[in-house]
């Protein structure tokens, strides 16, 4: 029999990444376990958090969880927003994209580099755990271009595809972002798992 899998994230625009990396796996989502108290994402570290919510999601709800932690991390801000990404400004995604545009208005263009980075953490309600990690390169845009995506997608131009993640497709995307790199690596461990292979 396959073991159930939890996509444990709050946040909307990940979970329907997730569940189009998921491909031919069996997985519930937080919207099964309604009422569930959030995680204080208080670490220090995208690793740190993945794992701390993983581990508190799984033991929550008596299912082995699959947790995300990802921001943006701009070279010319020093590394930020980073873990701080969804706390960057107050309001919603657009507000911290303005922000982020505001704060790099002087950069030059050959000093805009910036990345996305995941980590993805599988937990057990009995404390295992294994992560992954994925990044995305691009550089921080000008202006918003795109409508596609969530977050900081609309200012990041990548690299690999001469595109803005926001103009990219849900298959695009999940080729090449940060999330997709991840899952890729993970992904035979979720099916090790879920045949009861692993731990
Ligand atoms: P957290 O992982 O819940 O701390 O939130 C990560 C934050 O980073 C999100 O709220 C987004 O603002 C940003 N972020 C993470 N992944 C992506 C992505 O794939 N595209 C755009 N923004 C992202």
């Amino acid at each position: 029999m396959t073991r159930p899998l939890l996509f444990a994230t709050t946040n909307p625009g990940k979970l329907r990444e997730l569940r189009a990396l998921a491909g031919g796996l069996s997985v519930i989502s937080l919207e099964d376990f309604p009422g569930i108290a959030d995680v204080v994402e208080d670490e220090e570290t995208l690793e740190g958090n993945a794992r701390k919510k993983a581990l508190a999601y799984a033991r929550t709800t008596g299912v082995t969880a699959l947790a995300d932690d990802s921001g943006l991390c701009v070279d010319a801000l020093g590394g930020r927003p980073g873990v701080h990404s969804a706390r960057y400004a107050p309001g919603d995604d657009a507000a911290r994209w303005q922000k982020l545009l505001q704060e790099m208005k002087d950069v030059p263009e050959g000093e805009r580099t910036a990345s996305f980075q995941c980590a993805l953490c599988l937990a057990t309600p009995e404390g295992d755990v294994t992560s992954e990690v994925g990044r995305c390169e691009g550089r921080v845009l000008h202006a918003a271009r795109g409508t596609g995506g969530f977050g900081y997608d609309p200012v990041l131009w990548v690299t690999q595809l001469g595109r803005a993640m926001a103009e990219l497709t849900l298959e695009e995307k999940a080729l090449v972002s940060h999330r997709g790199q991840a899952f890729a690596r993970m992904r035979a461990r979720l099916l090790d798992y879920q045949e009861g292979r692993w731990p």
